[in-house]
């Protein structure tokens, strides 16, 4: 059975582009499931026709806004206008269930009143081996990002298929055995040239995914720099509503 992502999101911090931020909305056998929620990414599910409901887990890399900060915009309205029902299973990195309450009370305060009226799972995961949720493989792999962020990269086993996103991270050993052998690697890449701290660049991407054997790469989360080249190089690059079928 086949396996698709939809780039709901291709985009950076920072609105480049006018790209969404991170989400991205993978359909396996037997679950919907998004890998990062940015702040925009409700918005973005709504102009591309995707019922929010229809999401049975969120995975998320690190806790930066524009990967998790969708989540609190999620919630509240499915225990308000959208009144789920179906469960919801939010899995991510450790301090994830602390940090997500704090930043919907930050977002919406008196909000911690609401309960959900839906099963509601927060999963806390160790990087570097295995998490059984539903009926995937999460493994996620320790990055190097911002440390208050807790980063990690993942590699998710769905049916059988294997997706990887590096996240927001610096090359490292532990990136490249998330990314070893996987049918689509999904690779941020910030900069063209410059090299910056803490993320990927072109040269990055390019020096090194070549040889983890994956079998797709697809670049994501450009800055201005990087959209400005993505025309001319050979690799295929992220646009918000991208579907590829694995
Ligand atoms: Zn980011
Ligand atoms: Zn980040």
């Amino acid at each position: 059975m086949s396996v698709t992502v939809r780039f709901v999101g291709s985009g950076d911090s920072f609105g480049s582009g006018g790209r969404f931020q991170t989400c991205l909305l993978v359909d396996g056998p037997g679950c919907r499931f998004a890998i990062d929620f940015g702040t925009s990414s409700l918005i973005a599910l709504a102009q591309q026709g995707i019922e929010h409901n229809s999401i049975d887990a969120i995975v998320l890399s690190h806790l930066h806004g524009d990967h998790c900060g969708g989540v609190p915009f999620l919630l509240i309205d499915a225990m308000l206008g959208a009144r789920r029902t179906r469960p919801l299973t939010i899995a991510g990195p450790r301090d994830l269930r602390a940090r997500m309450d704090a930043i919907r009370e930050a977002l919406f305060p008196g909000s911690h009143v609401m309960a959900p009226r839906f099963p509601l799972h927060c999963i806390e995961m160790e990087p570097g081996r295995p998490h059984a949720v539903l009926d995937l493989v999460l493994t996620p792999e320790s990055a190097r990002h911002t440390r208050e962020t807790n980063p990690t990269a993942l590699r998710v086993e769905v049916g059988d298929r294997v997706v990887t996103y590096t996240g927001d991270t610096e090359w490292t050993e532990d990136v490249a055995r998330a990314a070893r052998g996987a049918d689509l690697l999904i690779a941020e890449c910030y900069f063209y040239d410059k090299p910056v701290k803490w993320h990927l660049n072109y040269p990055d991407v390019v020096a090194h995914a070549g040889r983890v054997g994956a079998k797709r790469l697809v670049l994501t989360h450009m800055s201005r720099d990087m959209l400005a080249r993505a025309a001319s190089v050979p690799e295929e690059c992220a646009h918000d509503g991208l579907v590829i079928t694995l």
